[in-house]
């Protein structure tokens, strides 16, 4: 079976005490059934619990504020765009690419640039400006030199995050940069669940064998949201190494640009001329002007396009 760690929030009357501790629980099997699958992140009905042994079983899920599929986490309240300004150097198409894939999952992101201590101060002032042009307000810091994390701190307490990036940015250091430190001592009773079903807990991966086909070995990975200090988790997998775009559509691309956002809202009540104008110059189109990520709208309004032809 698989288990999975279950924070206690609300407890039944009398058995408060046993709120914050956790309950190692496997999903009834009607949820897997009715194919509702519970995702790392979710809020979920526990029943059947066994206090002393701390067990239960995952028999509801609640309604999910957000859902992020690489990694699979649900109710996720920020992603951190993480680049580095160095080693690698950011590549204005690849982070445009981060940036719409970000944008269109809805949720509030912050984009942060690792790896300051490499680069001298002009460097650092010419992403600034040239980020605030796009639209964006980055963080600058460095994980090797622990400097620059108290305003990425203070954004993420309290909040499930996820960090998304090219690889060499520095993710998985970012990721135990802010994680607590604190291993869970040989007393407490979770260790020894722990132990025995070590299978929920760390970072191995958990293949299965398809049973209708009785081969194509997938692996699924599996996710662990990571206390922060000050409140609030961390996943332990970094997330969409290759933005797919998936969920762009050519209409919904420009909402992604706020250089676009920002030139609608500027000629408001006036609108383009066509209720589907993607904005390429079509006549009575209000978007208008130079601006530097142009080009990259219409590179990815292209690839969008031969996707949806072909779909
Ligand atoms: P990921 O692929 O994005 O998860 O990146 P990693 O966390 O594996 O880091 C890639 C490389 O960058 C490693 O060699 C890290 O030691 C290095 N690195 C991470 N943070 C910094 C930093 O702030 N400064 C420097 N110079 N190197 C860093
Ligand atoms: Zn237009």
């Amino acid at each position: 079976a698989n288990f999975m760690r279950v924070i206690v929030d609300v407890a039944p009357p009398g058995l408060d005490h046993h709120r914050g501790s956790d309950l190692l629980c496997v999903v009834r099997a009607l949820l897997k059934k009715i194919r509702r699958r519970v995702l790392v992140g979710d809020r979920v009905l526990v029943g059947a619990v066994d206090w002393a042994d701390r067990r239960g079983m995952i028999e509801d899920v609640f309604e999910r504020r957000s859902e992020v599929a690489d990694p699979p986490v649900a109710n996720v309240d920020r992603l951190v765009v993480l680049f580095s300004l160095d080693q690698p150097r950011p590549e204005p198409a690849t982070l445009t690419r981060f940036l719409v894939e970000a944008e269109s999952t809805g949720i509030p992101f912050v984009l942060v640039f690792n790896k300051v201590e490499l680069v001298d101060e002009q460097t650092i002032a010419y992403w600034r400006d040239r980020l605030k042009g796009w639209g964006y307000d980055p963080l600058f810091l460095s994980v090797d030199k622990q400097s620059g994390f108290t305003a990425l701190e203070e954004m993420l307490e309290g909040q499930t995050t996820v960090v998304v990036g090219p690889s060499g940015v520095g993710k998985s250091s970012l990721i135990n940069a802010l994680r607590c430190n604190q291993n869970i001592s040989e007393e407490d009773p979770i260790h020894k669940l722990l132990e025995q079903n070590s299978k929920w807990f760390g970072e191995q991966r958990v293949g299965t064998v398809s049973k209708k086909s009785g081969k194509g070995k997938h692996t699924t990975r599996h996710v662990s949201l990571l206390p922060i200090p000050g409140g609030g988790f961390l996943a332990d997998t970094p997330g969409f190494n290759q933005p797919s775009l998936m969920k762009v559509t050519k209409k919904s691309l420009a909402e992604t640009f706020p250089e676009i956002r920002k030139m609608l809202k500027e000629n408001e009540p006036s609108k383009c001329l066509f209720n589907d104008c993607v904005h390429l110059g079509e006549h009575g189109c209000v978007v208008k002007g130079v601006w530097e990520r142009y080009p990259y709208y219409l590179q990815m309004l292209d690839e969008i396009k031969i996707r949806e032809e072909i779909q």
